[in-house]
C-alpha cells in the first residue's frame, strides 16, 4: 500500500531546470507546468560563474547559442545536472567531448524549427533579388516620386540555380520551397543524400563545381572547422558574376572582408543575410550598403518554434529521466 502511493510520486516528480535564456510567456508556461523551472530573469547572457552559481541542484540546465558552454563551465558544473539541453539547433556553442567525458547528456532541438528557418531564407532570398532594402529605404524616407517601369529592377528567382551549402534538415526544406518557386536545385554536402531526400537536386562532389553552378548561394551548413569562412575571396571568385549570396548558417561561415567588398563593387549582386559575425556588433559596412537586407537573427523566432523548441527539450529530459532513448540527443 505504502509502495503503490509512493511510486507514482517518484515517477512524476519535475526535473529542476535552470533556464539561461529570455522566454516568451507561453514558453515559460509551458516549462513551469513541466519542470521546477527557474530562469535567467536579467535578460543579459550570463557569466560563467553567474550561470554555475544558478545551476546548484538542478537535474537539466537549458542554455542556448549565445551561451559559450566551454570545457571548464562543464567541468565545474555541480555533480546533480545530468542533462544539458540547448534551445537551438546549431551546437557550435558546447563543447561535446566535454559533456561527453563528464557524462552529460545534451539534447538540442532539430525539426521543429526547420519550417520557421526555411521561411527566413525565402524571406531573405526575396528580399535580397527584389531590393527590399532600397524599396523600404525610397518609401520611408519619402523620396518616392511614383511608378515608373524603371524603378529598382530586381532579379527573379524563377529559372535560376539555387546552391544550397549544406542540404541538411534546413537546405531541404528550402530546397522544397525554392522548387515551387522555379529554381533548379543544386547542392553540396560532405555526403550525397539518397535518391528520396535528394528529389531531383544536383549533387556537386566538389567545392569548385558547385560554386559555379551556384547563381543564388544558400549557406545553410553548421558552423564547424571546415566551415568557418568557407566563403572566403577565393570561394567568391568562384561563383558565377552578380551571384547572390543568402546566409541563414552561422555568421562566421562567411568571411566579411571578402563579402563586403564583393557587394560593395557588384561582384556580388546582393546578399541576404540572417546571421552575422560577432552579433550584435556585427560589422557597420552592412549598414550602409544597399544591397544587403539584413535581419537580426530572426530565422526559428516564430511563436509555434519556440513553444516547439521548449517541448522537444522537456520531451527529451523526460524520456531520458525515464530510462527511455531520447530523439533529440546529441551526445
Ligand atoms: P543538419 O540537418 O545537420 O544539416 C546540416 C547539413 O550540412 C548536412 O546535410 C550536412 O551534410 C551538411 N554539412 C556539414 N558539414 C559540411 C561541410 N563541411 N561541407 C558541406 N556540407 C556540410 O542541420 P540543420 O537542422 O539543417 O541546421 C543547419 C544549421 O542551420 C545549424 O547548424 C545552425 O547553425 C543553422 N541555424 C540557423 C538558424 C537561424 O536562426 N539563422 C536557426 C536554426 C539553425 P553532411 O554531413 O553529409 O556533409
Amino acid at each position: 500500500m505504502i509502495a503503490s502511493s509512493w511510486w507514482p510520486v517518484i515517477a512524476m516528480s519535475k526535473p529542476k531546470v535552470f533556464v539561461s535564456f529570455p522566454v516568451l510567456p507561453s514558453v515559460r508556461a509551458l516549462f513551469e507546468a513541466r519542470a521546477q523551472a527557474c530562469f535567467n530573469e536579467t535578460q543579459r547572457v550570463l557569466t560563467s560563474s553567474e550561470l554555475l552559481a544558478a545551476v546548484a541542484d538542478c537535474d537539466a540546465v537549458f542554455v542556448t547559442a549565445t551561451d559559450r558552454i566551454d570545457a571548464a563551465l562543464i567541468a565545474a558544473l555541480p555533480a546533480s545536472v545530468r542533462f544539458l539541453g540547448t534551445y537551438s539547433v546549431g551546437f557550435d556553442h558546447i563543447d561535446l567531448a566535454a559533456a561527453q567525458q563528464r557524462g552529460i547528456a545534451v539534447l538540442y532541438t532539430p525539426d521543429v524549427l526547420t519550417d520557421a528557418v526555411a521561411e527566413t531564407a525565402m524571406l531573405l532570398m526575396l528580399g535580397a533579388m527584389r531590393r527590399a532594402t532600397e524599396s523600404i529605404d525610397l518609401l520611408r524616407s519619402r523620396r518616392w516620386q511614383g511608378w515608373t517601369p524603371v524603378q529598382l529592377p530586381g532579379k527573379q528567382l524563377t529559372r535560376k540555380r539555387l546552391g544550397v551549402f549544406g542540404m541538411g534538415r534546413i537546405g531541404r526544406a528550402i530546397a522544397t520551397r525554392a522548387r515551387a518557386f522555379g529554381m533548379e536545385i543544386h547542392y553540396h554536402n560532405t555526403r550525397r543524400l539518397p535518391p528520396e531526400l535528394e528529389l531531383g537536386a544536383q549533387f556537386h562532389a566538389t567545392v569548385e563545381n558547385f560554386l559555379s553552378h551556384s547563381q543564388v548561394l544558400l549557406l545553410a551548413c553548421p558552423l564547424n572547422a571546415q566551415t568557418q569562412y568557407f566563403l572566403n575571396a577565393a570561394r567568391i571568385a568562384q561563383l558565377p558574376q552578380a551571384a547572390v549570396v543568402v546566409n541563414i548558417a552561422r555568421g562566421v561561415v562567411i568571411d566579411d572582408d571578402a563579402l563586403i567588398p564583393a557587394l560593395q563593387s557588384g561582384r556580388i549582386a546582393a546578399a541576404g543575410l540572417d546571421v552575422f559575425s560577432n552579433e550584435p556588433n556585427i560589422d557597420p559596412r552592412y549598414y550602409a550598403l544597399p544591397n544587403a537586407f539584413i535581419l537580426p537573427h530572426i530565422g526559428s523566432s516564430t511563436l509555434e518554434a519556440r513553444e516547439a523548441m521548449a517541448c522537444v527539450l522537456l520531451d527529451g529530459v523526460e524520456a531520458l529521466r525515464s530510462g527511455v532513448p531520447a530523439s533529440n540527443r546529441l551526445i
